[in-house]
């Protein structure tokens, strides 16, 4: 899901993750925003120079999921590029990732970068598919000024792999989406009201959650993803289809 994008962020897509990497968010905030907006890309990569990606402590092993590593930290950030509309990864069906190596801490990078990236689109739930990995697993999370603006509850932030879902009942709600991958657009999109969720927590947990409204849109869209369906695929009426930057 998506909004906000601007021509500031286009342009930085024109960029690599890669040649971002080299440098870090501390080393990006020495220059003044300013400068970074006038100036072009090329002008930007000559302040980024090689530095250790994550110096500070880390906090995923605890059961306060990825807030306070995030909240407290800083660590460095990695905004990954995101997939759009037409790349195959966006069409694949993604690849269970192991259990053991949830638990061996190897997603925990990639779970930083990939809600690091959710919160630089304003996203509520970003998929592996989306950053081009076909593996199944999304992050998510409603922050209040979003969960405000739509009149719906605030979700703390998470991470969840290996995910399927099922329908409760048949009930349906029709609502608003959008998606990173389709940027600027949106339609009504019909989702199931309640589903069961089952997969494993950024501990390597497994989980059965039952899940309603907004929230279940959610999930079912990251889901989705993971299946290779983008929410296009789940709209019954593509003249709702519109251009917006509101979500
Ligand atoms: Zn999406």
């Amino acid at each position: 899901m998506t909004q906000g994008h601007s021509d500031t962020v286009a342009q930085w897509h024109s960029g690599t993750v890669a040649q971002w990497r080299s440098g870090t968010v501390a080393q990006w905030r020495s220059g003044t925003v300013a400068q970074w907006h006038s100036g072009t890309v090329a002008q930007w990569r000559s302040v980024a120079v090689s530095r250790p990606r994550s110096t500070a402590p880390q906090l995923h092993g605890s059961t306060a999921h990825l807030r306070p590593a995030h909240l407290c930290y800083f660590p460095p950030m990695s905004i990954l590029k995101v997939s759009r509309l037409g790349h195959p990864v966006l069409r694949e069906k993604a690849s269970d990732v192991e259990i053991r190596d949830i638990k061996a801490g190897k997603f925990k990078q990639l779970i930083d970068d990939m809600v690091e990236t959710m919160h630089a689109y304003e996203g509520v739930g970003l998929a592996g598919p989306q950053v081009h990995l076909p593996l199944r697993i999304f992050v998510f999370e409603v922050q209040d000024r979003v969960a405000k603006r739509r009149g719906v509850k605030q979700v703390s932030v998470g991470a969840v792999f290996n995910a399927t879902y099922e329908p409760i009942g048949t009930e349906t709600i029709t609502d608003w989406e959008g998606c990173l991958s389709v940027p600027f657009l949106g339609g009504e999109t019909p989702r199931y009201k309640r589903i069961r969720v089952r997969g494993f927590d950024h501990d390597g947990e497994a989980i059965d959650l039952e899940l309603e409204d907004f929230t279940a849109r959610i999930f079912q869209h990251e889901i989705d993803h993971t299946d290779g369906h983008v929410y296009l695929d789940r709209m019954p009426d593509l003249t709702t289809l519109a251009y917006t930057i509101v979500l």
